[in-house]
């Protein structure tokens, strides 16, 4: 059965990290602790909407109308929890990039 979405962010499979952002913080230990991920791709394809990455990043993935994933904001989880949705994937339909668009996950 499909979960209905009401969020009201434009459906997505994609979801990318602005470049641009000036950094928040001077603080020296909050600036050795960067981002690391930059994009993440859900192959919608291959997803059979079983909720696990939704379950742990819940900030970053949703069930759309069809009960597959999408991205709803790259900077929604931190990137362990990230990471761990991708690698709770079944189907390993979530790719994970870097900031420099290097894929990271899966390796
Ligand atoms: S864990 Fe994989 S199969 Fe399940 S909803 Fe997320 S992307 Fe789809």
């Amino acid at each position: 059965m499909a979960q209905q979405n009401n969020n009201s962010l434009p459906p997505s499979s994609e979801g990318r990290r602005s470049s641009t952002l000036a950094p928040q913080s001077n603080n020296k230990d909050e600036s050795s602790k960067k981002t690391t991920i930059g994009k993440i791709v859900v192959d919608r394809d291959a997803c059979i909407g079983a909720g696990s990455c939704t379950a742990l990043a819940p900030g970053t993935f949703a069930l759309d109308n069809e009960g597959k994933a999408i991205v709803i904001n790259v900077n929604g989880d931190n990137d362990k929890n990230i990471i761990d949705a991708a690698m709770s994937c079944p189907v390993l339909a979530i790719k994970v990039y870097d900031v420099d668009g290097n894929q990271i996950y899966p390796k």
